[in-house]
């Protein structure tokens, strides 16, 4: 891996912009399986995007940008990525701060039993849920999803104020499948995810990376904007994995994200907090606490925590997330006609495409992607 310019090899079948999980995916697959040359840049100092991790200045294993659970209902994904590592079963479980205390979260029954302070059952919450439920047949915001599966009380305790916090808008701007990613449950399944497979990469996400990497026609150049490279680079086909609105110089003005700013503090004890994730929805400026070490399964005697505190996007942030919301899609769809209609440049990924993707969303889109090149050059 190469950060300097200078280094960079002089002739190149792909330009991928962005070492994140679209970028890498592609190069691996090109240069595996076509023999294609491929030179990937990122701007930043390291590859695998978001999803990069590592061990920090105290030797925890640490997610850099927020934490990162794998999970997929994808056979076809687990094998991809099952080439380049092993897994780490885990099952992941949060709890939610809330009027002073911690609950089981995603609501479900033993959230149900905390409520009302006795034991239940199942028939008992559906009945119950079937009172307190608004009968909105077709959701439109992220309120109508909430409010028509548990009612405003359960609403305002766990939704409401976490959504506005981490968006900066009310649920009632966001699209149903923000706050309908979370789960309601009138069972005993405490997990936070429900796909078939969750688990993490045994040695982390970076060393997986690595191995992706890996091989004769794969050049890495980091702290490299695809910008600067010299115009004598020439490629037959880029991929971008970038901001689209970037791409394009904002012409149709800038699309909306929201941002981060990570605050890590180490411990010198095993575990900090009671689970690897801890929401809050109503008290601090946070939203959530996340000590990833209850995932990882390293074993260390010192711990490491992050609070997670949503920032808006502008110079110097990260744009972490595109915000899903019908305002922002229709500047999209201004730029998505524009890369329609390109033949050089594929658009892949969670910024390119602006999607609220998760990974193994993204590597689909990747492989996908994959095919429809090796059809269009390699037959
Ligand atoms: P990215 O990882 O963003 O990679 C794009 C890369 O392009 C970046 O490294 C950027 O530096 C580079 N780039 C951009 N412009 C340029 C340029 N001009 N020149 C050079 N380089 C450029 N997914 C899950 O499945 N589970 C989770 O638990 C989960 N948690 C998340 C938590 C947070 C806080 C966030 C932000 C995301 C989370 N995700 C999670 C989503 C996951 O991070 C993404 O799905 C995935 O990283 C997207 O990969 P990507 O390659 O599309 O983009
Ligand atoms: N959400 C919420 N309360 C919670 C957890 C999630 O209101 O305790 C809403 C919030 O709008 C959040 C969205 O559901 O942004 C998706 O949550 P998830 O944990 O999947 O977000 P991510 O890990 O992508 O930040």
């Amino acid at each position: 891996m190469s950060s300097h310019i200078s280094s960079l090899p002089e002739k190149i079948d792909y330009l991928i912009v962005g070492a994140g999980f679209a970028g890498i995916v592609l190069a691996e697959r090109l240069a595996s399986q076509c023999g294609k040359r491929c030179l990937i840049v990122d701007r930043r100092n390291h590859i695998g995007g978001n999803s990069h991790d590592g061990k920090n200045s105290d030797g925890v294993l640490a997610h850099t940008y927020g934490p990162h659970y794998f999970r997929t209902n994808s056979d076809r994904i687990i094998d991809y990525l099952s080439q380049f590592t092993e897994w780490h079963p885990v099952e992941y479980q949060i709890l939610s701060w809330a009027e002073g205390r911690h609950w089981q979260f995603p609501i479900n029954l033993n959230t149900f039993e905390q409520l009302l302070g006795r034991p239940s059952t199942t028939e008992e919450m559906e009945a119950t849920l079937a009172t307190w439920r608004v009968d909105i047949p077709v959701p439109k915001n992220s309120e109508d999803v909430i409010v028509s599966q548990v009612g405003w009380k359960l609403y305002e305790l766990f939704f409401k104020n976490y959504t506005r916090k981490q968006w900066r808008r009310d649920p009632k701007d966001l699209d149903p499948s923000v706050c309908g990613r979370i789960p309601v449950r009138t069972n005993r399944d405490n997990r936070y995810l429900s796909e078939k497979f969750q688990a993490l990469p045994k040695e982390g996400y970076t060393e997986m990376f690595k191995r992706m990497v890996d091989h004769p026609l794969i050049h890495v150049s980091l702290l490299t904007d695809y910008r600067d490279l010299p115009p004598s680079l020439s490629y037959k086909h880029m991929i971008y994995t970038g901001m689209i609105d970037e791409f394009y110089d904002f012409r149709f003005g800038p699309l909306p994200y929201r941002s981060l700013r990570f605050e890590p503090e180490t411990f010198d004890v095993e575990f900090w907090q009671p689970a690897l994730q801890v929401n809050y929805p109503n008290d601090h400026e946070f939203t959530r606490i996340v000590e990833v070490k209850h995932a990882t399964g390293q074993e260390h005697p010192k711990t490491t925590i992050v609070r997670e505190y949503p920032e808006d996007f502008g110079p110097g942030k990260e744009p972490y997330y595109p915000i899903p919301a019908p305002d922002a899609k229709a500047v999209y769809s201004q730029y998505a006609a524009l890369a329609d209609k390109e033949m050089d440049v594929s658009f892949v990924g969670r910024l390119a495409t602006y999607r609220y993707y998760n990974m193994d969303q993204v590597i689909g889109m990747a492989l996908a992607e994959f095919e429809s090149l090796k059809s269009r050059y390699t037959i």
